[in-house]
């Protein structure tokens, strides 16, 4: 198929331009199922949104799944049970301080101070600590938390996370496969690419 067979099919005539229909619509349209995209997915859902996850990769999690998901955070009842001392104040310096200061301080501060209640975000969808908190390589204090799901270790949180995303959709085809890179880059790719993600729905279900 050509560039200009495929504008066609899309319903595009020019460049830039809106497709002349849309095939499906969504309250929410996520792009990658990686952490951020099924945490924002679970989030939307629970606030009454139709939610549709748009994934390039022919398989969901991104790097997310194959990361250890260790997961640092300040946890004083389980580190002071492990004799560990912690802070928010430490966890904030030692991360800007392991970026060279390079982050943003505003962003890390959101991050060290809401830490802790992302992890009981996850505990709360099934996912569990896996032994004790600890400093894992290239950390710089023992505060990570293991995770584990169902068992098993490997893709733990992504595997969580992505069950939940498939409890809460309604008509099966939240995540959809085969997306095209240029996704993101062109205004209009959107209703291209579900034309033709829809057209092969069902092979491309979960
Ligand atoms: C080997 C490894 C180990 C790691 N270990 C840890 C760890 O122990 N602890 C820790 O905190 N961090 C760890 N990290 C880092 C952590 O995995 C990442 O910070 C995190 O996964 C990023 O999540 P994300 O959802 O932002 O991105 P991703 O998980 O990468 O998800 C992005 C998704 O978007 C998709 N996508 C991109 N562009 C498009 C497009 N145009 N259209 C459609 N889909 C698109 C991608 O295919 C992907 O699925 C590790 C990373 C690696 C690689």
């Amino acid at each position: 198929m050509t560039r200009l067979d495929q504008k066609e099919a899309m319903g595009l005539e020019g460049p830039n331009e809106i497709p002349s229909q849309w095939h499906r619509e969504a309250d929410v349209l996520i792009v990658g199922s990686g952490y951020s995209g099924l945490a924002a997915a679970i989030e939307a859902y629970d606030a009454g949104a139709s939610v549709l996850i748009l994934e390039k990769m022919p398989v969901h999690g991104g790097n997310s799944i194959i990361s250890i998901g260790a997961y640092n955070c300040v946890d004083p009842e389980r580190q002071k049970a492990q004799g560990i001392e912690d802070f928010i104040e430490l966890h904030y310096e030692q991360t800007l301080s392991g970026g060279d200061y390079r982050a943003d301080p505003e962003k890390v501060r959101f991050l060290v101070e809401n830490a802790l209640e992302g992890w009981k975000w996850l505990e709360e969808k099934g996912i569990e600590l896996d032994g004790p908190i600890l400093e894992v390589y290239g950390s710089l204090w023992p505060r990570a938390h293991l995770p584990k799901y169902k068992g098993k270790k490997r893709g733990a949180i992504v595997g969580g996370l992505y069950d939940r995303v498939k409890a809460r959709r309604k008509d099966g085809t939240s995540v959809q496969k085969k997306l095209f890179p240029w996704l993101t880059k062109r205004r209009g790719g959107i209703g291209a690419a579900e034309k033709e993600v829809y057209g092969n729905s069902e092979n491309n279900q979960n």
